[in-house]
């Protein structure tokens, strides 16, 4: 009898258990469940929204062409039809969904006759036709027509031409939505001629008013109407491009369904992609489970395009249960297990405490006691040997991969891997027992991840990073990554245990958001955010290239004037046209991001520091001033441009950005219209080379150059051997001007030519007149600029001066520079013989600046190397100055050249120079260069160098 109670006992106890069990269990799994039911709706609902924008958008851009068509056919009035074939044949080499664009006319019955005859001028047999039981013939009389005038392509089309579309009743309807809305509209899906059989197409059209302004009412637009443009689109093929150019194809997973009516049925179905729509099979076991679960299944939104219903319907595959709902179904099955374990073990533990206790009646305190002592220990060590069975379970079911690495260095081998490890990096446990866990690095993935890894483990710590990684199949594994080091009973490190969840589809998804939110709406150029991040790099990348960085801010003058009169949307079109040009008026390299409302915002790399050229803010403010025809009005914009400086005005993007704006707000208030640049003294050089450029012109009729001499002293004989001759500029304003600040411009004008060939027949002039006044055998030396080299005469022009001056040819060296030989140096090399063989000598200027190869210079008819300024200014202070000076000395010896130095200005320099055998030089030391009146007193004094 007692033991049936005991047996009642330890059931009922087990019963209790397993119930708080299942409870438990059936808690957290339902919590679970809604958990990822949610994250699975989430990324659903993410997903969709995504394809329903994309082909929205789309749409909206398709039936755009077609304004952009309409608007050119009001703006030009009436164009021929070759002028129509012109504008739209790019549009529709680059719309390839545009199957014909075709221009629509109302002809008046009396006005048939003349019609009919001006069109036979061009087709010979033009008529107005209609189709009557698939065949073409000449359309009974109407009081009016709506007559296919011109259609492109014409071929393909040419039965078109001459068609009456009035009795069309799908195209009726269409126009007559046009003219109520004043919009474009378009009619339902149709079969039409142009079209293969099975295609179906979409008239989108909109009407052409007299004097190309449409009315405000729909009784005024009806009765100004000449006809219409229209654009005739392949629907499906339409929709699949734009899901395409967005990328979205690539994923069949998601079911895509695109209607054009008022429902969305299988009749006003017009395109359909991806395996959700295939019959969902579902395995039947699964199917029981699935009841468990709420799985999204589709979304429906609708829109209006050119006045039809659109309707864009997402769907998902039924998944396998499993996939979304793996991690809540493993609880269920583990919770379940484990409460039927505890239970069982339980229930067999108060069985054997009841005999126990039996027994305890009947044996002495003592054996009591050990028995006692003995059920504890067997206790322990099942429930012992219970957690290790249990953590072993865990670990294997685990969703996330588990790794366990052993801590021996330098390689720390894997031991041990989870299922879920291979699930997720596609390699099995026998792939990665024993090797490196780096193994899944792939040759690009971010080295600095694992290094951080691999400190934290010889460190004996913590650590957590996210890492991208390679799976198997060599697809991105992005995942993020935990590591801790396990300890054995003494407290050393023997393992370590990684954890890597992976983050794949998260960062996916990121991307896809990055994109859609990098770019601004209304004129799809690059956003305030994305800015930022150009803004960066091309900071990042000046500092590198030790170039400068203009960031030039635009404000539109007057943009909300615009705004309020012409209203929103006008004003949105105008943005958008003038976002277009700004980006056509620079290069591919620069960036180009609205800012919001009229303000846009360029990245211009790569400007020249020394050199201000303004002619990139010119083009831009010139792409802005070009007439806008907009809702027929022409409308001359202006903008106001404010310009910061990398690094001058700020080494950040957010300060360049505050400078240039406050730049343009200077702008603003000298009378809009105008560039300003945030430093003042940049402004100035601005206006200076302004008026430079124009001074320039006139510059030689008014004899406002002058040649300047300097000395270039032989170093054996401390003697003037010759001169070399430097332009100066005597501006009746600025007074002189250095070469530095004109020549360059000179060069880009072409006003070199003339400017050089005054100072070749000059220098000549006054060297012939020294040597004629006894002065022995001087010479002097003449700079010659890219322009003059190029100039095809220049061998004969130079011989012309040398006879009408009768300088002898060796008493002229000509100064070129190395980047100017190297261009192109075949040609080079035969223009430096012809310059030989007159006589003269030649000399390589600025050498070791520029990029000579010690080849070419042996192959250069060249007589001497001028050592550049800068490589002398530093000789004694830099020993690779230094070195490098030496060593073109050694070089031009062994190359049998005269070696000039110039620009010294120390008497160390000249002992430097002295002692490694250079042989003339040339500054301040011994003169800067002086008018031809002082050089020749320096001559008559025989001054000479100590
Ligand atoms: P460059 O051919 O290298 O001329 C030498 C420059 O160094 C001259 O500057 C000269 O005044 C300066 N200089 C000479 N000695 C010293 C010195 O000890 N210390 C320092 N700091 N400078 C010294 P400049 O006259 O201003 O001419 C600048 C550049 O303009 C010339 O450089 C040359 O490239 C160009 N240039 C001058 N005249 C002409 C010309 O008639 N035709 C062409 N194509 N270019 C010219
Ligand atoms: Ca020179
Ligand atoms: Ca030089």
């Amino acid at each position: 009898m007692r033991r049936v109670i005991d047996k009642l006992g330890a059931t009922l106890s087990a019963s209790l258990t397993l119930l708080v069990g299942l409870c438990a269990t059936t808690l957290v799994f339902v919590a679970t469940s809604h958990l990822e039911e949610d994250a699975a709706s989430l990324d659903f609902q993410r997903r969709a929204a995504l394809r329903t924008f994309t082909v929205q958008r789309g749409l909206e851009e398709a039936v755009q062409v077609l304004s952009v068509i309409n608007h050119f056919y009001a703006t030009v009035g009436d164009p021929t039809r070759e002028q129509f074939r012109d504008f739209t044949q790019p549009l529709l080499e680059h719309y390839p969904y545009v199957r014909a664009f075709a221009v629509h006319r109302f002809v008046a019955d009396d006005d048939r006759p003349v019609f009919e005859a001006l069109r036979q001028g061009l087709t010979p047999d033009f008529q107005i036709t209609v189709l009557a039981d698939g065949k073409q013939e000449r359309a009974p009389q109407r009081p009016f027509y709506l007559v296919v005038d011109y259609i492109e392509p014409v071929s393909g089309n040419q039965s078109a031409l001459g068609l009456d579309m009035s009795g069309n009743q799908a195209f009726r309807q269409a126009l007559e939505t046009a003219l109520a809305s004043g919009r474009p509209a378009s009619t339902l899906p149709i079969r039409l001629v142009q079209l293969a059989p099975g295609e179906r197409g979409l008239l989108v059209l909109q009407p052409v008013y007299r004097g190309g302004v449409q009315p405000d009412n729909i009784e005024e637009r009806r009765a100004v109407m000449i006809g219409d443009t229209t654009a005739v689109l392949q629907v499906t093929e339409l929709v699949r491009k734009i899901l395409d150019s967005a990328g979205l194809l690539a994923d069949d997973e998601i079911g895509v369904r695109v209607f054009v009516g008022p429902k969305a049925d299988e009749t006003s179905l017009v395109y359909h992609h991806g395996r959700a729509l295939e019959t969902g099979y579902q395995p039947l076991h699964m199917a029981a489970l699935g009841a468990l679960f709420h799985q999204p299944s589709g979304t429906m939104a609708s829109f209006d395009i050119a006045g039809q219903t659109w309707h864009v319907e997402i769907s998902i595959p039924p998944r396998s249960v499993f996939s979304d709902h793996y991690g809540s179904l493993l609880i269920l099955l583990a919770g379940i297990v484990c409460s039927l374990l505890g239970a069982a073990y339980l229930r067999a533990l108060a069985l054997r405490s009841n005999r126990v206790q039996r027994l305890v009646e009947e044996k002495t305190a003592e054996l009591r006691h050990t028995n006692a002592l003995l059920s504890d220990d067997i206790r322990a060590r099942r429930l012992a040997e219970r957690g290790l069975q249990l953590r072993q379970q865990a670990i294997e079911s685990s969703a996330n991969a588990i790794i366990i690495l052993s801590a021996q260095e330098p390689d720390y081998p894997i031991e041990y891997v989870n299922p879920a490890f291979g699930r997720i990096t596609g390699y099995s446990p026998a792939e990665a027992v024993g090797r490196n866990i780096r193994f899944l690095e792939g040759r690009d993935s971010d080295p600095e991840g694992f290094e951080t890894v691999w400190i934290a483990m010889r460190e004996k710590r913590e650590h957590n990073v996210v890492l991208r990684n390679y799976h198997k199949d060599g697809s991105e594994l992005w995942n993020d990554f935990y590591i801790a080091p396990v300890k054995d009973d003494n407290g050393a490190v023997t393992h370590f245990v990684a954890a890597l969840y992976d983050i794949t589809s998260m960062k996916r998804y990121e991307a896809e958001l990055e994109f859609q939110a990098s770019r601004d709406t209304l004129t799809g150029l690059i956003n305030r955010h994305m800015l930022r991040y150009h803004l960066d790099q091309a900071i990042g990348n000046a500092e590198r290239q030790k170039q400068a960085l203009w960031l030039v801010f635009v404000d539109l003058d007057r943009f909300k004037f615009v705004n309020d009169t012409l209203g929103h949307k006008a004003g949105d079109t105008l943005l958008r046209t003038v976002a277009g040009r700004l980006r056509a008026a620079v290069r591919e390299a620069d960036s180009v991001a609205r800012l919001g409302g009229d303000e846009f915002i360029m990245i211009l790399p790569e400007q020249d520091e020394l050199t201000l050229d303004t002619r990139s803010l010119q083009r831009i403010m010139d792409a802005v001033a070009a007439p806008i025809s907009l809702g027929g009005h022409t409308l001359f914009m202006t903008c106001s441009i404010g310009v910061a400086c990398y690094p001058g005005d700020g080494t950040d993007g957010e300060t360049l950005i505050k400078h240039a704006d406050i730049a343009m707000y200077r702008g603003k208030q000298t009378g809009r219209n105008n560039f300003q640049f945030y430093t003042p003294a940049m402004n100035e050089q601005a206006l200076e080379r302004l008026r430079i450029e124009a001074d320039l012109r006139s510059a030689l009729d008014h004899h406002e150059f002058l040649l300047h001499y300097q000395p270039k002293v032989d170093l054996a004989s401390g003697r003037v051997v010759g001169s070399e001759a430097l332009i100066r500029w005597q501006h009746p304003q600025l007074g002189m001007v250095s070469p530095a600040r004109f020549i360059g411009l000179a060069e880009e004008t072409g006003l070199i030519l003339p400017i050089g060939a005054w100072v070749l027949r000059t220098a000549c002039v006054q060297c012939r007149r020294w040597q004629l006044d006894g002065y022995g055998d001087i010479s002097v030396s003449v700079n010659l600029s890219v322009g003059q080299f190029l100039q095809k005469d220049l061998v004969t022009s130079i011989a012309d001066v040398l006879a009408d001056t009768g300088l002898p040819p060796a008493s002229l060296e000509l100064e070129l520079t190395e980047s100017l030989m190297m261009t192109d140096v075949e040609h080079a090399i035969g223009i430096l013989n012809g310059l030989k063989e007159l006589g003269v000598r030649l000399s390589i200027d600025d050498f070791g600046t520029g990029y000579s190869s010690l080849a070419y210079l042996k192959r250069f008819p060249i007589d001497a190397l001028k050592i550049d300024r800068s490589f002398v200014r530093d000789i004694t202070i830099d020993a690779d100055d230094a070195a490098i000076t030496a060593s073109i000395i050694s070089l031009a010896r062994h190359l049998k050249l005269r070696v000039i130095a110039e620009g010294v200005e120390t008497d160390e320099q000249l002992d430097y120079l002295r002692h490694y055998g250079c042989d003339e030089i040339q500054g301040y030391l011994f003169s800067p260069p002086v008018p031809a009146e002082k050089f020749e007193q320096i001559l008559k004094q025989e001054r000479t160098m100590a």
